[in-house]
């Protein structure tokens, strides 16, 4: 294992490769995102996620602009919104002109769960309409508007039921994924699936108990690393590809310094056997419970 990771990419199962690493712009507000992306663009990342439902795509597709960088050097995620598991057409429709651009690399169903968009507070699904409905509109995208089309926050038990119906395998499942949250059953699904993992919340997120933790600080501390390089290296070294969030310069700038680092063995045992468990994006807010077989 080299550790080149700021150039590695994962072949997905449509041989598309999405690069190893990339930005996080989940709460990432107007006003700071558009530099968050230009400036991670320039400091060399190739890999954007978003989704229509962070409320930033418009900003997104300005930081993309402002960087220079050719579009097709990029790759860009974004995802269909609850709301809009009925209206898939419209959705990338939407989210393609908000990014403006004319395809994106990767278009995921953000969740399993549909949300009436009749009820304000969103906790009403479609009582007609399964997400298996929504993956038959999602495969009618033409690849000229998403290269890949994949889910989110699919469990085992979704996964199984999608895969019954699928013309097209998801080309990646978008989870989270931290030593805290490791979801080792969910993740050899998907590896024997051939659907890649992109794991979310990799630094375990916004005042991350992680970046207290003293086991992650003494491996970080052995390698002169810091523990949000450490935390991506896990996820990397898991073939799993990580988009960290940041609006902060310098640490865009150093989640992007992780070539070379490559965990022992012993490390990444003493990090998979780390006794707390979190997690952070629940479905307590979604219509109906979608994390069936989590936390493990
Ligand atoms: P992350 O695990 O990426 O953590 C982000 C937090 O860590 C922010 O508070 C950020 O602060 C801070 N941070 C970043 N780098 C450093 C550093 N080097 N040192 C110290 N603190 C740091 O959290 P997210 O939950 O945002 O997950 C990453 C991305 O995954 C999201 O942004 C989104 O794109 C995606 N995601 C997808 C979901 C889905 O349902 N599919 C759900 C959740 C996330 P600051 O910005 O202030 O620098």
């Amino acid at each position: 294992m080299s550790g080149q990771w700021t150039t590695q990419t994962f072949r997905l199962n449509t041989g598309y490769k999405i690069p190893a690493v990339g930005l996080g712009t989940w709460q990432s507000k107007p006003g700071e995102v558009k530099d968050a992306v230009r400036d991670a663009l320039l400091a060399g990342y190739r890999h954007i996620d978003t989704a229509l439902a962070y409320g930033n795509e418009k900003e997104v597709g300005e930081g993309i602009k402002e960087s220079g960088i050719p579009r097709e050097k990029i790759w860009i995620t974004t995802k269909l919104d609850n709301p809009w598991h009925k209206r898939v057409k419209e959705g990338i429709a939407s989210s393609l002109d908000s990014l403006g651009v004319n395809y994106v690399d990767l278009y995921l169903m953000h969740w399993p769960c549909s949300s009436d968009p009749a009820d304000e507070n969103l906790h009403t699904a479609f009582p007609d309409w399964d997400f298996i409905d929504t993956w038959r509109e999602m495969e009618k995208i033409p690849e000229s508007q998403a290269r890949n089309i994949g889910v989110s926050n699919f469990d085992i038990t979704q996964l199984n039921r999608l895969l019954r119906t699928a013309k097209t395998i998801p080309a990646v499942n978008q989870i989270e994924l931290h030593p805290n949250n490791p979801t080792p059953k969910v993740t050899k699904f998907c590896a024997e699936k051939g659907i890649h993992c992109t794991a979310y919340s990799c630094l375990g997120s916004t005042d991350s108990p992680l970046a207290k933790d003293q086991t992650l600080a003494g491996i970080a501390s052995k390698h002169g690393r810091s523990t949000q390089q450490v935390l991506l290296a896990w996820g990397l070294q898991h073939g799993y590809s990580v988009i960290p969030k940041s609006v902060t310069k310098s640490r865009i700038v150093a989640n992007f310094q992780v070539d070379g680092l490559v965990l022992e063995d012993e490390d990444l045992k003493v990090l998979n056997a780390l006794p707390d468990r979190f997690k952070v994006c629940g479905d307590s807010w979604l219509p109906h419970k979608i994390f069936l077989d989590r936390p493990e």
